[in-house]
């Protein structure tokens, strides 16, 4: 087919994957709609099929202290087909509805 790789407008600037899928669950492919909160993260685990665990390291002010705290958080995130994350990637990942028990965010793009 000579036409071209034709994705939905997910409503956020990142840019779309080169592949394609059949996943329902994809924001690019699919009926996925894709609202809320948008983070950037490192993968450390695609182990699981169609999940990804996304690590982000962020700093917490602590007023009393006046100082930064390091904190780290893990989020599942859904892995479509088309965008392949594998771990050691750095990802943009985008909140949507509950996909399963722990997972709402899918991710949208690798970096
Ligand atoms: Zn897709």
């Amino acid at each position: 087919m000579k036409t071209k790789n034709k994705v939905r407008d997910i409503g956020y600037d990142a840019k779309p994957p080169e592949s394609t899928c059949q996943d329902p669950n994809c924001p690019w492919h699919g009926v996925l709609p894709v609202r809320g909160k948008i983070l950037k993260g490192n993968v450390v685990s695609s182990k699981m099929s169609k999940t990804v665990i996304v690590e982000r390291n962020y700093l917490h002010f602590v007023p009393k202290y006046e100082r930064y705290e390091r904190r780290r958080s893990r989020i599942s995130a859904h892995n479509p087909a088309c965008i392949n994350a594998k771990k050691g990637d750095r990802v943009r990942i985008a909140e949507c509805r509950p996909l399963s028990k722990t997972k709402h965010f899918v991710v949208i793009e690798k970096m």
